[in-house]
């Protein structure tokens, strides 16, 4: 990165750095669960729940986006081996063993809520520290926040409808 944009990052660079792989981590784990999740799940309002699913999916991979490339501009290098996405990831993986509708929404629910947890740490780590990584794990949680109230919305409409 430019050394006058670096100047500005007023924490541990490479501290930062691992944070962002670890947030890129999770960011591909639940891309690919709610990709999964969207094709192979049952039941009730199948059809409302693919379309949420596959949008959230979009949504993820478009975060793991934001990420890399300011791991790049820091001059770090965005986790080249998907086996490293289970070793750093902070939030994990959760097959969708069981395609009942309401069980992989509440997975997703589970992952969201600690995507939530995770960017609002990001958010409180560079605030004041770095303004660049602090707007986009803002606009990440925003997301996120956004995604986890999509999916109770729909659990709950699901339910009503039963
Ligand atoms: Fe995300
Ligand atoms: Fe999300
Ligand atoms: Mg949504």
């Amino acid at each position: 990165m430019g050394t006058k944009g670096l100047s500005l990052v007023k924490m541990d660079v490479k501290e930062l750095i691992e944070k962002l792989n670890e947030a890129l981590a999770d960011e591909w784990l639940a891309y690919y669960q709610y990709w999964v999740g969207a094709k192979i799940v049952k039941g009730a309002m199948k059809d409302s729940a693919v379309a949420e699913l596959t949008e959230h999916a979009g949504d993820e991979l478009r975060h793991a986006g934001m990420l890399a490339d300011r791991i790049l501009q820091l001059d770090g290098t965005p986790i080249l081996d998907p086996k490293e996405w289970f070793e750093k990831s902070g939030c994990g993986y959760m097959a969708p063993l069981d395609p009942a509708v309401l069980k992989i929404l509440d997975q997703n629910i589970k992952g969201e809520q600690c995507a939530i947890d995770a960017y609002s740490k990001l958010v409180d780590m560079t605030k004041d520290k770095d303004p660049i990584t602090y707007q986009i794990a803002l606009e990440i949680l925003k997301d996120e926040i956004e995604h986890e109230d999509d999916l109770q919305t729909l659990v709950e409409d699901i339910e009503a409808a039963r």
